[in-house]
């Protein structure tokens, strides 16, 4: 499978099937790293108002050469903008150094302020007037979508919005698969993009024995065995994170999976289910994510 598959939205754009990931991404290495991705042939890079690198993520763009049209960029409102939805995006598109999104999510369902939940703020009204902006400015957003929406999330923004979302960005993973999640964006026409699909800091699950010994079986690296179950998963597409050069152009290496070895796969998460981002730090608990309901002990 090669790595300029891509998945195409409800809007009708092609959004590459592989990414860029640049959370935890210093200043300094993101702007490399970007200009590095996108000089090997990524064409689709994901940052976040929150990582607080959108502004060297738009040096790595212009340093690459690659023409801003053939580069699909992510970016996502920060969980306390949720109350200035059109000052948030002109803020992004000024770090950025960008005319236009091509996509932009909110980040999570979660409205925050001083640290900690913003309860007199309904999120439905953030994703209205995130339709407002898109409305009325298809020019600065292509399309827009969310983020860490869990199925009951999802069917709560679809029994009232105007706009699909064009994508669901979701941690996943074979110890969080979210396989639930997945196939509720299938029906409605929604792309899920993977995020931490090696299990994020350090990588851990390249050291599972499974995953080992399928990197193994088709000679690739355990990240491709983790990028390439997503990336063969139809309607979702992966964005692995890495600053380092050579792991940037490993990651490229998209396998076909059998059904077997998809299968062998997914029993890691039956001997240990893992979930990193956890919301409970928003101060919101388990919003919509009734397995973490012991987590906002934490
Ligand atoms: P990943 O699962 O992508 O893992 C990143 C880690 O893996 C880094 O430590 C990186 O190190 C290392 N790594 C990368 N490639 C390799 C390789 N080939 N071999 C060994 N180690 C490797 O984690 P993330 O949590 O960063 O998720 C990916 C992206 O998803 C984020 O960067 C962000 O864009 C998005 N995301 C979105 C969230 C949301 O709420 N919407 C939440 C979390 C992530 P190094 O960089 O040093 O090479």
């Amino acid at each position: 499978m090669p790595a300029s598959k891509t998945t195409k939205l409800n809007t009708g754009a092609e959004m590459p099937t592989l990414g860029l990931g640049t959370w935890r991404s210093k200043p300094g290495a993101v702007e490399k790293a970007v200009e590095h991705a996108l000089k090997i042939g990524y064409r689709h890079i994901d940052t976040a108002t929150g990582y607080a690198n959108e502004k060297e993520v738009g040096l790595g763009l212009k340093a690459s050469g690659v023409p801003r049209e053939q580069i699909f960029l992510t970016t996502k409102l920060n969980n306390t903008d949720h109350r200035d939805v059109p000052r948030a995006l002109e803020y992004s598109l000024t770090q950025l150094d960008t005319p236009y999104l091509d996509l932009w999510l909110m980040h999570w369902p979660a409205p925050m302020k001083d640290g900690g939940p913003d309860k007199e703020h309904d999120w439905r009204d953030t994703w209205r007037a995130m339709e407002k902006v898109y409305k009325e400015h298809p020019e600065k957003v292509k399309a827009i979508g969310v983020s860490n929406f869990s199925v009951k999330y999802l069917r709560d923004l679809l029994s009232f919005a105007t706009v699909v979302p064009a994508v669901n960005q979701i941690e996943s993973h074979p110890s969080c698969m979210q396989e639930d999640i997945v196939e509720e964006c299938r029906k409605h026409g929604i792309v899920v993009t993977a995020y931490s699909p090696l299990g994020s800091d350090g990588a851990p699950l390249t050291e599972d024995p499974v995953v080992k010994k399928l990197a193994e079986k088709y000679k690739v690296s355990p990240s491709n065995i983790l990028i390439s179950l997503q990336a063969n998963r139809p309607g979702v597409n992966v964005i692995p994170k890495s600053v380092t050069p050579s792991r940037i152009e490993e990651n490229t290496k998209i396998v076909d999976l059998t059904e077997e070895d998809i299968q062998e796969l997914a029993t890691i998460e039956k001997k240990n289910h893992i979930r990193i981002c956890k919301p409970f730090w928003t101060g919101w608990g388990a919003i919509g994510f009734p397995d973490l309901e012991d987590s906002e002990q934490q």
